[in-house]
């Protein structure tokens, strides 16, 4: 179990405990964020991020990440969710609205009409029109059939399904991602800073159902998944692994499939 599902699971994984959407949680994030509900949690973990790989010598840099990562664990972090886990979440949260990509505009420039990634989820999206930034382009609400279809498609392209904080462990988001657009994908795999934390399980390849296709390999944004010529099979590192399950999906012939991280001794403590 991660520090999350200890703290706020009620035994189960804590993004499948329904009081972490609750209109409760909402309301206590709002208290300890002290801003109430203009806080918007995206600009300033972007800030900090940005403040500090600008300013800092290599020395410094060890600090400096552990306070950004205790910064973020209480605020605004996202982790992994593989698809089946993200169609359970969609079965709890309620309101359900897409939205679009506030890092694909930053980091692309796309467009509204071509940016819409991201569901926005409970209670907090009643409130949308008082974030311009992080909403601009608006926000339509939808059904939980609709939303499962929509992420469902994104699976079909390959990005990472992750679920975001606004005020830990208030859930507000469910994101859908790729490595060279978002910002927390970036700053997990290029700084090993935990923005996003890996998810509650692993992959593993049946070796007698894999024919070296390779179908899976370019589905993997964390380095991985590899082919390896020697077998003429897939090959997974499961200390790279976070578990988000696009091998799984993206596999013709069923040979992947995911396993829980706390199965395996030496990955129980690797978020
Ligand atoms: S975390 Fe992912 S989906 Fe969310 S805003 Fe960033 S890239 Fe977009
Ligand atoms: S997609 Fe499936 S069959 Fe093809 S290499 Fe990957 S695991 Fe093997
Ligand atoms: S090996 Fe599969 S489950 Fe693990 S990170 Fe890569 S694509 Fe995701």
């Amino acid at each position: 179990m991660c520090d999350w599902c200890v703290q706020h699971g009620d035994g189960k994984i804590w993004y499948l405990n329904a009081k972490n959407y609750a209109r409760k949680m909402y309301k206590e994030r709002k208290a300890e964020a002290k801003g109430g509900a203009d806080v918007d949690f995206q600009r300033i973990v972007l800030e900090q991020l940005r403040d500090a790989t600008s300013k800092i010598n290599t020395e410094q840099w060890p600090s400096v990440k552990k306070n950004i990562e205790s910064f973020v664990h209480r605020t605004h972090f996202g982790q992994v969710v593989p698809l089946q886990d993200m169609e359970k979440v969609l079965d709890i949260a309620w309101p359900i609205a897409t939205m679009t990509c506030a890092c694909r505009r930053q980091t692309r420039g796309l467009p509204d009409d071509d940016n819409v990634y991201c569901l926005g989820i409970g209670v907090g999206m009643y409130k949308w029109e008082r974030w311009p930034d992080t909403y601009r382009g608006g926000v339509d609400f939808i059904s939980p059939k609709e939303a499962k279809k929509f992420i469902e498609n994104l699976n079909k392209k390959g990005v990472v399904h992750t679920a975001w904080t606004f005020g830990t462990p208030y859930i507000g988001g469910i994101c859908n991602c790729e490595y060279d657009t978002c910002i927390g994908l970036r700053g997990r795999i290029d700084y090993d800073v935990k923005v996003l934390v890996k998810g509650h399980y692993v992959a593993l390849v049946d070796t007698s159902k894999c024919n070296g296709c390779r179908a899976c390999i370019s589905r993997c944004q964390f380095g991985a998944l590899k082919y390896s010529p020697t077998f003429e099979k897939a090959e997974i590192n499961l200390q790279k692994c976070f578990g988000c399950g696009l091998c799984e999906t993206g596999c013709p012939r069923h040979a992947i499939h995911l396993e829980p991280r706390s199965k395996f001794p030496v990955l129980a403590n690797s978020w």
